[in-house]
């Protein structure tokens, strides 16, 4: 038995078939292209769908889809995306009467902690927290094998969670959150107070062909011994520390699984953010929680895929 994952992204949605065990058998991509409204964008992921079922037939038994967003998950209602600028969109019904099979809708960091519990995991642990860091920091929580909605399907704001009460402005129009420290744009911001020439260090740090200022250049300098980049991935780690103790505390996860393009700076930001952890006064629920990096960066529409999977098969 086979299932689909799918992610809606703001300039690509993709498709993936996976088996069970999270093998990739197939995969697909077409631009979401979400200004042509909702019900023409429902048409062409049915019409995706029906491309794999092609191939698939009565394997593929079930539609798991994770979308950027805050989602409610029992009526498979995307009730506001950024991304996409769509306001309660319904997606997972519509599908489901396109195509005939069962269809899921989740918010996708919920999705990409799944990927991590059946794909990373294995199963083997039932308390995970997973942060998806990139320009900003999504969330989701797997407890006693579980995924966590709470009461509205929201839970999981890791990114939001405020970190100093009057601190730096954050996407969400709040002050003080974690994503305001720790999102790409907010250690990308901090490098500008601390990087004069923004264009020699591009020149400098910069991969060829890739010359912008972004934490790909900012690891570069920090791996060449340049101070103001090591700072900023140290800062950064500490608020991450900062962050995240507040969130085991809360918790007492077995394992928090750190994804997404800024971990891949794991090596700068970690020794600060396990300074913070291995610091608080309160030791037990630190002294058991492992931190995992997942490199995977198709862990959300494989962890789709899973649990549409895990939910039509119940
Ligand atoms: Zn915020």
């Amino acid at each position: 038995m086979l299932g689909i994952g799918i992610d809606i992204g703001g300039t690509n949605t993709k498709l993936v078939v996976v088996n069970r065990a999270g093998k990739l058998l197939a995969q697909d991509r077409f631009r979401t292209e979400a200004s042509k409204g909702s019900p023409d964008f429902v048409k062409r992921l049915a019409a995706a769908v029906g491309d794999l079922r092609r191939d698939y037939g009565r394997q593929l038994v079930s539609i798991g889809i994770g979308a950027a967003g805050d989602v409610d998950p029992e009526r498979g209602i995307l009730r506001f995306s950024p991304n996409l600028a769509w306001r309660r969109v319904k997606i997972a019904e519509p599908l489901e009467k396109l195509t005939g099979l069962p269809c899921s809708m989740e918010n996708d960091a919920n999705m990409a902690a799944w990927g991590a519990y059946e794909i990373e995991l294995k199963r083997k642990s039932g308390n995970i927290l997973a942060l998806t860091l990139g320009t900003g920091i999504g969330s989701g929580l797997i407890l006693d094998g579980k995924l966590y909605h709470g009461a509205t399907g929201s839970a999981g704001e890791a990114g939001h969670v405020k970190i100093e009460s009057e601190g730096r402005p954050c996407h969400c129009g709040a002050r003080g959150c974690l994503e305001a420290y720790c999102g790409s744009y907010a250690i990308m911001a901090r490098a500008r107070e601390l990087i004069k020439n923004e264009a020699a260090f591009i020149k400098k740090f910069a991969a060829p062909g890739h010359e912008r200022f972004n934490t790909i250049c900012l690891t570069n300098a920090a791996a060449a011994g340049h101070a103001a980049a090591r700072q900023v991935w140290a800062e950064t780690g500490h608020y991450l520390g900062c962050g995240l103790a507040g969130l085991i505390l809360l918790l007492n996860p077995d394992y928090i699984v750190l994804t997404g393009g800024v971990s891949r700076a794991r090596k700068w930001f970690m020794p600060a953010m396990n300074k913070v952890l291995g610091s608080q006064q309160i030791k037990t629920p630190f002294a058991r929680v492992k931190i995992k990096i997942s490199d995977d960066a198709d862990l959300g529409s494989h962890g789709a895929a899973l649990f549409g999977l895990d939910k039509a098969l119940k």
